[in-house]
């Protein structure tokens, strides 16, 4: 099941710095990079530099004018000339979403780069890429939001379904991948699957079994949202129970996966308790799924995750080691055992986890029950 592997990467994606106290460091690509470089598993792979995406490729699923605005506000000198109305309704006003002079060519290069991984696939030059800087899933057709503001995750899923492919998303960060969603919520040609951190308790808000779809897309978004607390266990679990179930039915002919590793019960911004013991799992399912429904094409983006140091760099390197079929040069990165909360929290995950799966298995005509 081996084929070639590509990791999209160059120093220039620091350019996608928002500002210095920003939770979204840029730096963590380089460090998940630098891991898959000391491990060895880089020798397996070969690496391809990014470039931007032009103007036309942002239009994929950004309106011209959010482009245009964005570009003004990266230019100090026509940034004055933005009305503070326009800045708000284009999610500019918080300090989620600060304005920069590199804020417009920085995230281009981040979704280049997805570009760049998605069209190496399409060339046949790689059979798996792995985008680490992209999976910016919270951007919206005409408006930043949580970190992002263009959405490379959707601008390649546009790209591939523009070649003629039925694209399958599937987004495992901690938040609901919100952007993705609604770029596409009412296109059959591409299923978006997002299990996160419920928008009951988290960012932003959204992304509940019942939202499905809307006319001609009806069915093709699921969503699975998970209790504070859901670790390792219970997180596999329902990842098994939904992932492989919808792709199967979908038939999809390429596989774009959104691999945030916000779950892990170190990240800062989250509160769900998985660790990167999820990571082996999750990566050979995405693989195996690849070349079972897709002849093996499986673009992989990074997304969130903000334990910098702790947790990103081991996360995708043994992501990436999946993707290489050398899971034992990463075997030692990580997590030792799994972190298990409190048994009062057990019950709470495990109730409404039952409870959400038999609701999304009702609205998808597909059961998902996890009792026998
Ligand atoms: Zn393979
Ligand atoms: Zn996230």
């Amino acid at each position: 099941m081996s084929g070639s592997v590509a990791l999209v990467y160059g120093d220039a994606l620091m350019k996608h710095h928002l500002s210095d106290e920003h939770p979204l460091q840029p730096i963590r690509v380089k460090l998940a990079v630098d891991l898959i470089k000391s491990t060895g598993l880089i020798e397996h792979a070969h690496l391809l530099p990014p470039r931007s995406a032009t103007v036309d490729e942002l239009h994929l699923v950004h309106s011209p004018e959010y482009v245009d605005l964005v570009r003004k506000l990266s230019d100090p000198a026509q940034r004055r000339h933005v009305s503070p109305a326009a800045i708000d309704a284009a999610g500019f006003a918080s300090a989620d979403n600060p304005i920069s002079d590199e804020l417009h060519e920085g995230t281009a290069l981040v979704a280049g780069a997805s570009l760049v991984a998605a069209e190496a696939i399409e060339s046949g030059a790689a059979l798996h890429a792995f985008s680490p800087s992209g999976g910016l899933h919270h951007a919206h057709r005409g408006r930043a939001s949580g970190f992002c503001t263009y959405n490379d995750a959707a601008i390649a899923c546009q790209w591939l379904k523009e070649r003629g492919h039925r694209v399958a998303y599937v987004d495992v960060d901690v938040h609901h991948g919100d952007g993705v969603e609604e770029i596409f919520d009412s296109d059959p040609d591409v299923l978006t699957i997002s299990l996160h951190e419920s928008g009951r308790w988290l960012f932003p808000g959204t992304g509940f079994p019942q939202d499905a779809g809307r006319g001609a897309g009806k069915g093709s978004a699921a969503n699975l949202p998970f209790y504070p607390f859901t670790w390792d266990e219970p997180w596999l679990m329902a990842f098994d129970r939904v992932v492989p179930a919808l792709l199967r039915r979908f038939k999809p002919t390429v596989l774009v996966t959104q691999d945030g590793c916000d779950t892990h019960h170190l990240d800062p911004l989250a509160h769900l308790a998985a660790t990167t013991r999820i990571w082996p799992h999750v990566g050979r399912t995405f693989h195996d799924l690849a070349h079972e429904l897709c002849d093996g094409r499986w673009l992989a983006l990074g997304g969130g995750g903000y334990a910098i140091y702790e947790v990103v760099p081991r996360a995708w390197t043994l992501l990436f080691a999946e993707m290489v079929e050398r899971p034992d040069l990463a075997a030692e990165v990580d997590d030792p055992v799994s972190a298990e909360p409190q048994e009062e929290a057990q019950e709470r995950v495990w109730t409404a986890l039952r409870r959400d799966l038999i609701q999304l298995g009702e609205v998808h005509g597909l059961n998902f029950s996890l009792s026998p």
